[in-house]
């Protein structure tokens, strides 16, 4: 896990694609895919799906590849959660491989903050808008990461 995990915070590439579920939750989001997917092959390591809710992106979820199976290992979630703001994301995996909705030490929830992923685990598909757009993304040239007229 801990290797994917490792891999997943380098620079990518990654396949992104859309997917509009039937219920706002990681593990629904999951099932759905995985039963769309398949053994579907990329060349990619890694694919994106952005969740759409109301024709929004409310989460990117971060699927790693490994040549088979697609594996859930963190997702990117744009709207505010508790105490983080949008853009902040989860870790989807217990050190031990467990699909999880939000995995924290000690039974705590992690929220990693925008600034602290790599930018491609931001980027949605072009033409989508952000349910709530991260603030890093207003660090960069408009128009690069969808509309900056988004706001909460
Ligand atoms: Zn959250």
């Amino acid at each position: 896990m801990e290797a994917w995990l490792l891999l997943a915070l380098l620079p990518a590439q990654p396949l992104y694609t859309t997917w509009t579920p039937k219920a706002m939750n990681v593990q629904q989001c999951d099932h759905e895919l995985q039963q769309m997917w398949g053994f579907e092959v990329q060349c990619e390591r890694f694919r994106v799906a952005s969740i759409l809710d109301a024709g929004k992106v409310r989460q990117n979820l971060i699927y790693f590849y490994t040549g088979r199976r697609h594996h859930l290992i963190a997702s990117v979630d744009f709207c505010r959660h508790g105490d983080a703001p949008a853009g902040h994301w989860h870790l989807n995996r217990t050190p031990t491989g467990e699909c999880v909705e939000h995995w924290g030490p000690g039974g705590d929830v992690y929220h990693g903050t925008c600034f602290s992923c790599p930018p491609w685990w931001l980027v949605i598909p072009g033409g989508l808008d952000y349910l709530q757009r991260p603030l890093r993304l207003y660090l960069l040239p408009e128009g690069d990461f969808g509309q900056a007229t988004a706001t909460s």
